[in-house]
């Protein structure tokens, strides 16, 4: 199995999310090269061939000049797997290249078992393995879904690449979010608030709990699209990223796109009254309980000690 990394840059860095690449890689033991439209200056450590195109010249997002690059890699190396992460670079990049070889495409992939990838489906509630038909296939791997156990280490063997394609599009540049509300990145305690809460006004117990702790409050994603709770507080993929010292899930079932933004938190406590839900995977400890009863009895003896 041979693997082709496609790796991105961004304002003039390397993303780390390109060692979730390498971790996919290594976890289906498969060899790999790596393509980058980057900069000598920051190269990523990568045992293998990095195929890389400058991005002074060919500019850090132009889909039809990077789309002739990469396709120029593919016809060398013969990868069996051409391997985006699941951003907006490879939304775009990733089926322009299946298109151009006629190859499977499989978006967002979260694990790979028994040879195949596997996707989520129904809201992330079940999993579903995706038979490949075609010898080549592209994949976009979900952000948070592969890791490296280690730091990344290696020398990549360069090989510089060039294209007389020209650009049908003009990138104008990046315009940055509006950052308001709470940053809960340097929160210390967070208690987080998902779905099981029910309904906008079990918000107050969640926030009561994270402040008799002297923390923040967070949220899951569907708390947030039910404007129960503002988009800052959100955590996960398209959320913010966190890593408190306690991080405590109440009614939250642990999907991918939310493990994603807490997991790195030192101690995780769940309150979830399914002891199976997949949060319990990541937590120190699981409650088994109704966090309508549960938090506001904890959050008196927290007040009362
Ligand atoms: C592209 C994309 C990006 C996404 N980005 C994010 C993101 O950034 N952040 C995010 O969170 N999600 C994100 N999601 C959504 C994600 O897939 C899940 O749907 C979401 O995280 C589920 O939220 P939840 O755990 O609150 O709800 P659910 O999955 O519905 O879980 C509710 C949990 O509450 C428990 N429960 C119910 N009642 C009680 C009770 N009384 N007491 C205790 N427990 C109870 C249930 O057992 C269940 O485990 C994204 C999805 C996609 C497709």
């Amino acid at each position: 199995m041979k693997t082709l990394l496609v790796a991105e840059y961004r304002h003039g860095k390397l993303l780390n999310s390109t060692y979730e690449l390498v971790a996919f890689a290594e976890q289906i033991g498969a060899e790999s090269a790596m393509f980058l439209v980057g900069d000598e200056g920051a190269l990523p450590a990568f045992n293998g061939t990095l195929y890389l195109a400058d991005v002074n010249k060919h500019g850090e997002f132009n889909p039809s000049v990077h789309k002739q690059l990469l396709l120029d890699v593919v016809a060398r190396e013969q990868p069996d797997m051409i391997v985006f992460s699941h951003s907006s670079y490879g939304w775009d990049l990733a089926p322009r290249i299946s298109l151009a070889i006629n190859a499977a495409h499989v978006s967002e992939v979260i694990d790979f078992s028994d040879g195949v990838p596997v996707v989520p489906v129904c809201n992330a509630k079940l999993r579903r393995d995706v038979k490949l038909k075609t010898g080549q296939s592209v994949l976009t791997l979900q952000s948070g879904a592969f890791a490296l156990t280690g730091e990344p280490v290696g020398n990549p063997e360069l090989v510089s690449i060039d294209t007389g394609a020209s650009a049908q599009i003009e990138f104008c540049g990046y315009e940055e979010a509006e950052k308001g509300g709470v940053d809960l990145s340097k929160a210390r305690i967070i208690v987080s608030a998902g779905r099981g809460v029910g309904k906008a006004e079990n918000i107050s117990m969640i926030a009561d709990l994270a402040e008799s702790l002297g923390g923040e409050y967070g949220a899951s994603r569907p708390v947030v699209d039910s404007e129960w709770a503002d988009h800052s507080r959100q955590i996960g993929t398209t959320g913010q990223t966190v890593s408190p010292k306690l991080y405590v899930a109440c009614g939250i079932s642990g999907a991918i796109q939310h493990l994603a933004g807490m997991k790195k938190s030192d101690f995780i406590v769940a309150i979830n009254t399914d002891k199976d839900a997949p949060i319990g995977e990541v937590a120190d400890v699981m409650v088994v309980a109704d966090l309508k009863q549960f938090v506001p009895v904890l959050t008196a003896k927290i007040r009362a000690l």
